[in-house]
């Protein structure tokens, strides 16, 4: 084997960063369930927080010594090192949420007075966050939504009179929960066009929907990932996590604000997301080949009027163009329109057997929910018309059962409406 040969990611999640030789041999790393670690003398316990507190810069060949479990814990840490993997990073950064991931970051790049372009719709608990507690310190926002050109984006940033405040850029592609799709390097030229010498406009993307695995936003030009870890990452819906990725510039100023705030991942968590990676590849190319399954049949069906799967988009559109780009799988998650309304709806939610009907997603078990009732009942009406979340939109997230189990009890449930 030549010394450049680069294992793939699955082929590192076992091992990669952990040495069983500083664990009694251990071949998989302990829970370190402790609060604060021992330095060997004075000196060590100086040396280690001159680089944790960023008072000196860390020299080539020295590792981050090892303080208290706000700031560093080796189950947080070799769960990092593995992570970053998948998207090709610097760095990563993991935190007891998504949305404290999302809101960590939110708030190490934006001041008082900037302004934050968002897609829409976005996620119920980042978009509350923006719109409640960002305006609350001053910081402004514009949205855009899937339909909108660079073109008529840019005219609204002009348009606000704040163009040269822009900070950062937000979105979340493909759309939960119609899979609309927002292309990243369309929003990257307008990050860089409101870019200059001396400010840099961010771009940050939450790929929980796609990624690790179907979508790898730094390579289009996004500064930063982020991820519920909650959902394909954890993938058993057994704990609550989040992730960032990006540089090593950006993830430092992310792990800096992370330690004052408090809010990393416990170690017992970062144990159970070592676990989940192990198996990441293999649950969700199995929950994508179920979904295809699912998609076919359902766009087949007389009483489904449109079935939202990017395995479907038809061929020659532009938007077709952002998902051969953007994507290499159709991913796991899909909704569709029930012919006629709420009641139609819910007639067929209430009548699964095996597909459960709860929130969440990415998990080894298929969910149904019902969007305009549920996660995005916050949205106002009128925009979740236009943004096609109407009362007969159902969503499923597709997980690791036997994809004819799963059509069978979508055939018996929709054969009673
Ligand atoms: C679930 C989710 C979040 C929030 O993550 P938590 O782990 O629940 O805090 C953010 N973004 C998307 C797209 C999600 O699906």
């Amino acid at each position: 084997m030549s010394k450049k040969y680069d294992f793939k990611p699955e082929s590192l999640m076992m091992s990669h960063g952990y040495k069983p030789e500083l664990s009694e041999g251990s071949i998989k790393s302990p829970i370190f369930q402790t609060s604060t670690f021992v330095f060997k003398n004075a000196q060590e316990g100086k040396a280690f927080f001159e680089v944790a507190y960023g008072l000196r810069e860390k020299e080539a060949s020295e590792e981050v010594g090892l303080i208290y479990s706000r700031i560093n814990n080796p189950d947080l840490e070799i769960l990092e090192t593995r992570l970053k993997l998948w998207d090709n990073a610097d760095d990563c950064a993991v935190f007891e949420s998504g949305m404290a991931a999302i809101s960590t970051v939110l708030l190490e790049f934006l001041a008082p007075g900037d302004v934050l372009l968002y897609s829409s719709p976005l996620y119920g608990g980042t978009d509350h966050f923006i719109k409640e507690f960002l305006k609350k310190i001053g910081i402004h926002t514009i949205s855009f939504t899937p339909n909108d050109t660079q073109e008529d984006i840019v005219k609204r940033l002009k348009n606000s009179g704040l163009a040269n405040k822009l900070s950062m850029i937000y979105i979340e592609t493909p759309a939960n929960p119609t899979n609309a799709l927002i292309d990243i390097e369309m929003c990257n030229e307008i990050a860089l066009r409101y870019s200059s010498d001396d400010k840099k406009v961010y771009l940050t993307v939450d790929n929980t929907y796609m990624g690790p695995l179907w979508q790898h936003p730094l390579k289009h030009g996004a500064d930063l990932v982020l991820y519920s870890a909650t959902k394909y990452i954890g993938g058993h819906s057994d704990l609550i996590a989040g992730a960032c990725c990006g540089n090593q510039d950006v993830i430092n100023r992310v792990k800096i604000l992370r330690t004052f705030l408090g809010n990393m991942a416990a170690p017992h968590t970062g144990w159970l997301l070592m676990r989940s990676l192990e198996t990441l590849k293999i649950r969700m190319e199995q929950q994508a080949t179920n979904a295809e399954q699912v998609a076919n049949y359902l766009n087949e069906h007389e009483k489904v009027e449109k079935v939202y799967y990017l395995g479907l988009i038809p061929e020659g559109t532009s938007e077709h163009k952002i998902y051969k780009r953007q994507y290499n799988s159709p991913g796991a998650m899909l909704s569709f329109d029930i012919q006629g309304g709420e009641k139609e709806a819910f007639k067929f939610i209430d009548n699964l057997k095996l597909i459960k009907l709860a929130v969440s997603l990415g998990g080894t078990e298929s969910l149904v929910e019902h969007p305009a009732t549920m996660t995005h009942a916050g949205v106002a009406p009128a925009f979740r018309e236009e943004l096609s979340i109407t009362e007969k939109l159902v969503r499923l997230s597709i997980g690791v059962e036997n994809h004819a189990d799963l059509i069978w009890d979508i055939e018996q449930a929709l054969a009673k409406v």
